[in-house]
């Protein structure tokens, strides 16, 4: 395996980072995930944008230009023969001092690792996942933004161990306002009386690009779609509820809290959009 960093392709033992950098020290840089279908690198101009956006949010000038950027990912995925797969782009800091100070960082790290994934197991896209809500809440969106993907994912990990020890593979996050705001690493969508609903970014979401993606199609199908606030409530009396995510894709759900949701099965309009996700991934519509 080829890793992309700081300009060259080295094998996956060279590429390393030092214990100085801010990275590791304090989880200070971005990152993204993305899929390959197909040997093409999926919705890659959408997140190129964010990571730059996220990078500019947090002051972290990314040394490489976005051009250059891209031009880095697709390298990367050439160089591994990747047809279909995952590719995660780091940022980090840089090395610097044992203080928080950035002044004293230098040379940001600009890692790209293009790689298979297979994110929860075949036979839950026919089955759908159960979910359970974490007492763990999502980042405080005044504290941080939910729209820098950083390297700082502690609050998600935490709420996904409390999924995994009740044998979730994903757990519902609140905001700091009891409201519905997102799963560990997915967005989510319920379907209720016909209507796609949605948290709104107002929630405290990351924006996530499967889930702008799948409102489009949705659209496209003649749905309504909503961005509004929900509460678990509105998930336990949901028809239907699916997550989006790069890894994830579209997957139902079918239970929160071991409370059923709709009958107990991933619903028609949840595998409709999955369908019609799938078909845009394969560049089909
Ligand atoms: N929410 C969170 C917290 C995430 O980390 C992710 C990405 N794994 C998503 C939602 C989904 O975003 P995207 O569709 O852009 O991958």
């Amino acid at each position: 395996m080829k890793i992309y960093m700081n300009g060259k392709l080295v094998p996956k033992e060279q590429a390393v980072v030092s214990v100085f950098d801010h990275g590791l020290l304090y989880g200070d840089g971005v990152f993204e995930g993305i899929r390959v279908y197909g040997g093409k690198v999926f919705l890659l101009d959408q997140h190129i944008k964010r990571l730059y956006e996220g990078a500019r949010a947090i002051r972290l000038k990314i040394p490489v230009s976005d051009q250059e950027m891209t031009l880095a990912v697709e390298e990367t995925v050439a160089a591994n023969d990747i047809q279909d797969g995952y590719v995660r782009l780091v940022i980090t800091r840089g090395a610097g001092s044992l203080g928080l100070d950035i002044q004293r960082t230098s040379n940001p790290q600009v890692i790209i690792i293009a790689d298979t994934i297979s994110l929860y197991p075949a036979e839950l896209y026919e089955q759908g996942l159960k979910l359970i809500t974490a007492s763990t809440i999502r980042n405080h969106p005044q504290a941080l933004s939910p729209q820098v993907k950083s390297l700082n994912y502690l609050n998600n990990i935490l709420a996904k161990i409390e999924g995994t020890d009740a044998d979730c593979l994903e757990a519902l996050m609140m905001n700091h306002k009891g409201e519905v705001a997102e799963c560990t690493g997915d967005n989510i969508f319920i379907v209720k009386n016909g209507i796609l609903k949605t948290p709104s970014t107002d929630a405290g979401i990351l924006e996530g690009i499967t889930r702008n993606a799948v409102m489009m199609l949705a659209k496209q199908a003649g749905l309504e779609v909503k961005e509004v606030t929900l509460t678990r409530n509105d998930i336990y009396v949901a028809d239907e509820c699916f997550l989006t995510g790069s890894a994830a894709e579209v997957i139902a759900a079918v239970s929160l809290d071991g409370r059923q949701i709709g009958d107990g099965k991933p619903g028609p309009i949840t595998k409709d959009l999955k369908k019609r996700f799938e078909k845009l991934t394969r560049g089909e519509s």
